[in-house]
């Protein structure tokens, strides 16, 4: 089979050869149940630990202020929830990003039908959190503010630490919480230097297993837990330990952390080639959202003018090569397809044109190359059976 060209990094990347041996052995070796007393549960406990130390040491942030999760969606959920649960007494005002993740959007909505206020925060055309904005937002009844570090589908950056010090300024007591999915381990953000009191990322955005993910929680913050039962992860989720994946986040957080500046800037490199060449040969291509080089290293957001990008994507597939479209969903209903691309004004028809190019430790040129190649072949070909 031809080589395939994955670009779709921001959705899932590949695992890392040497976390895939970890989570081997791990599977195979270590089947002590991290709370039992004796030897083989001590020996699972190890991993736990030092997987703890290696998510905190990104963060700068003490290992108990780490709890394991399934996935960002599920720390994000407990984080808002537990949030709201915590300070409803006080008020019932929430601020949110615009186009954040369902994860964060769905949530939410379950929030307001239980009374609570929730409201977006102002950004620029090209998707930047108004900083202005959030100030003249704020209100002596907010209680949480919750936020992306980085864009999903834009890779737009957001200034989540000026953010979290006019939060802090204005009322000590707002809990800020941040959606660092996209930039964990990429990006450095250490919370608690900053005020963030709550940040929520998963593994298989590094490189990790999927399945697995984390919620940093301010020590001395103390969330009501979701899961109740034997009293693991602090008492905050309950259940035992995933000690495999758990150690295979850890070994991805520390080999993402470790290279980040050299990974970025590489990827930086790649992505920024590939889309000269590709505007110099092919016209009427916009990026969306930020400029090429102001994004994260990792994502680019395009709009190919009269190509629907589901059929540009599927027609890259025959290629081999991998990207992504908005999700799936009625073209009636832009800002479901894309809440990022709806925020900053673009409209039905050209969030139906645009498609996303995520890159990762793993991308080469090669795979740049082929998806250029690709992109110069079949967008003329489509444009011809444009309707008119
Ligand atoms: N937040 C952002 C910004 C994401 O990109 C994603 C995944 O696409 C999530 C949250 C949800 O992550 P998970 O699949 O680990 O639940």
């Amino acid at each position: 089979m031809d080589k395939e060209h994955y670009l779709d990094n921001a959705a899932t990347t590949p695992l890392s050869p040497g976390v895939l041996d970890l989570i081997e052995t791990v599977l195979r070796d270590v089947y002590g149940n991290p709370s039992s007393l004796h030897r083989k549960g001590q020996e699972a406990e190890a991993y736990l630990k030092r997987a703890r130390e290696q998510v905190a040491k990104v963060l700068m942030a003490p290992p108990e202020a780490i709890y394991f999760t399934s996935c960002a969606t599920e720390s994000i959920n407990s984080a808002l929830k537990g949030a709201a649960r915590r300070m409803g007494k006080r008020g019932r005002h929430i601020l949110t990003g615009t186009g954040e993740h369902a994860a964060t959007v769905e949530t939410l909505k379950a929030l307001e039908d239980q009374g609570f206020e929730v409201e977006e925060i102002g950004c620029d055309k090209e998707g930047t959190t108004s900083l202005e904005s959030l100030e003249k937002k704020l209100r002596p009844d907010t209680i949480l503010v919750t936020s992306m570090q980085v864009n999903n589908e834009t890779g737009c950056l957001q200034p989540v630490e000026d953010m979290a010090r006019i939060i802090k300024k204005y009322n000590p007591d707002i809990l800020f919480h941040v959606d660092a999915t996209q930039g964990f381990a990429k990006y450095p953000l250490f919370p608690e230097s900053c005020g963030i009191d709550l940040l929520s990322a998963s593994g298989h955005k590094i490189n990790g297993p999927k399945g697995i993910g984390f919620l940093y929680m301010r020590r001395g913050l103390h969330l009501p837990e979701l899961i109740l039962g034997g009293g693991q992860e602090g008492h905050f989720r309950s259940g035992t330990e995933n000690v495999a994946y758990i150690a295979g986040l850890g070994e991805a957080a520390q080999q993402m952390w470790d290279d980040h500046a050299a990974i970025t800037s590489r990827m930086m490199r790649l992505k920024l080639d590939f889309v000269r060449e590709l505007l110099e040969t092919v016209p009427q291509i916009h990026v969306n959202g930020p400029a090429v080089d102001k994004a994260a290293a990792h994502i680019v957001n395009l709009q190919v003018e009269n190509v629907r990008s589901e059929v540009l994507l599927h027609a890259l597939e025959d290629e081999n090569v991998f990207i992504s479209s908005g999700s799936a969903c009625s073209s009636n209903h832009p800002e479901r397809k894309s809440r990022p691309l709806a925020a900053i004004g673009k409209s039905p028809k050209e969030i139906d044109e645009s498609f996303r190019v995520s890159l990762g430790r793993f991308t080469t040129k090669e795979d740049m190359d082929s998806c250029l190649h690709a992109l110069q072949k079949e967008i003329p070909l489509l444009r011809r059976f444009v309707r008119r």
